[in-house]
């Protein structure tokens, strides 16, 4: 049920000593070997023995993606290059990649957080997981793998797409853990309803991890129902080693964050100060245990907020609620701030929508909302189109507080992609 029982457990006060004792260490290799932070604590009038309690931490520089853009390739290395074994890259949507550097020590960390995330969740020795994500210099696949091979799980590196040999390989192999971006498992559910493939009479999955988008909790809903698993919901981000920073357990209330390995903080993104508890904001985290590339006060633009209380699971590091939105996916029409998750949530709830849809802005913050919707509702009768399309436009109005178009079509109109997908269309000029 733990993979460090001690450590997945330690009483708050004793995981905050560590925290400031890993802290101090941290601050200053990254202070001594990192130019770019030198620069940065001279500005702030500030030196690593300035930092004796953890809210000095607010002493300390923000780093932001454009800090680690500009420091591309080697700028922000701690360690001399020949203890790197490992590069990754992140790549944004625009402008140069983030280098991520990892040593020995750290590849062995990291595969040591998923460890305890997938002991935590239930699978160890003896299953079988199918590792969906994308391998390459993208953190998502091989570092889940090391953590699998860790626990002693057998691991099929079958990366993302060639639907038909993944569903051979899940029959053939006894799959029971999937590892998956939400929209994959999605349209291989769709694939395997249209061919009359039963999962939980032809398969053997139990569960399914699923990351590296945002999605709601129905559709969540939708891909236990299909495949008759639990999903847990999972944070990471390749600036912070990948996947495993934080994890749901089996209660599925709320993702632990390794408090012994990041410390986290939630912000205002627009004043950078910490909000109050329980409130939302952007989550800004610290790297304890990393050698190659400490980072301090990462700004990952995801907004979260932390899930007051203890969990029943008995572990003791805090709890951070499923990505509400990005801070840069914020759409802004007519004035509101709008996360495209918001619109998702909304959709999954209604039954007669299928999977696919996409959120077209044009000029005048005119938003059209374009929803597939199943097979069985156009049977002819205009009505119920007409009631559904009221039904939903009255439903994204109470929750985004904006009245959009809806279009509604018929399934297979929309473009399926196979990773990661793209369902904003911004056609405004600026
Ligand atoms: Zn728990």
């Amino acid at each position: 049920m733990y993979w460090e029982q001690e450590i997945e457990t330690l009483h708050r006060r004793s995981l905050e000593a560590l925290q400031l004792k890993r802290l101090q260490q941290t601050v200053r290799l990254a202070h001594k070997n990192i130019p770019f932070y030198q620069k940065k604590f001279t500005e702030l009038g500030t030196t690593p023995r300035d930092i004796v309690s953890l809210k000095d931490l607010q002493k300390l520089p923000f780093t932001s993606r454009e800090d680690l853009r500009a420091n591309y390739p080697f700028g922000m290395l701690a360690v001399p290059p020949e203890e790197v074994v490992r590069l990754h890259t992140s790549s944004g949507t625009t402008g140069k990649p983030k280098a991520i550097f990892f040593s020995k020590k750290d590849i062995n960390q990291a595969a040591e957080l998923i460890a305890r995330c997938l002991i935590m969740t239930g699978t160890t020795k003896g299953d079988v997981l199918q590792n969906m994500m994308t391998y390459g210099l993208f953190t998502g696949a091989l570092v889940m793998h090391y953590g699998a091979e860790k626990v002693g799980v057998l691991v099929i590196p079958a990366g993302p797409g060639n639907t038909q040999r993944q569903i051979a390989l899940m029959q053939d192999f006894k799959s029971t853990t999937l590892h998956v971006t939400p929209s994959y498992a999605l349209y291989l559910a769709s694939v395997m309803h249209n061919e009359g493939i039963h999962p939980k009479r032809a398969l053997s999955l139990r569960r399914a991890y699923l990351g590296s988008e945002p999605y709601s909790e129905e559709t969540r809903n939708k891909i236990e129902r299909f495949f008759g698993i639990d999903v847990y919901n999972s944070y990471g981000l390749s600036e912070m080693n990948g996947p495993g920073v934080a994890f749901e357990c089996l209660e599925k209330n709320g993702m632990h964050l390794w408090e012994d390995s990041f410390i986290l903080e939630i912000i205002d993104p627009e004043t950078g100060v910490s909000v109050s508890d329980g409130e939302k904001g952007e989550l800004v985290l610290t790297t304890l245990r990393r050698e190659a590339m400490p980072i301090l006060r990462y700004r990952t633009r995801d907004i979260v907020t932390i899930i007051p209380g203890r969990c029943r699971c008995g572990r003791t590091h805090r709890r951070i609620s499923r990505i509400i939105g990005r801070s840069d996916d914020m759409i802004i029409i007519r004035g509101v701030n709008i996360f495209p998750q918001q619109i998702e949530r909304i959709l999954m709830g209604i039954k007669a929508v299928a999977q696919n849809y996409q959120i077209v802005l044009e000029a005048y913050d005119q938003m059209t909302v374009r929803v597939e919707i199943s097979k069985d509702l156009f049977d002819g009768r205009v009505e119920h189109l007409v009631n559904l399309k009221n039904e939903i436009t009255e439903k994204l109005r109470s929750e985004i507080l904006v009245r959009p178009k809806v279009e509604l079509l018929e399934p297979g109109t929309l473009p399926v992609s196979e990773g990661k997908s793209t369902r904003v269309i911004d056609k405004r000029t600026l």
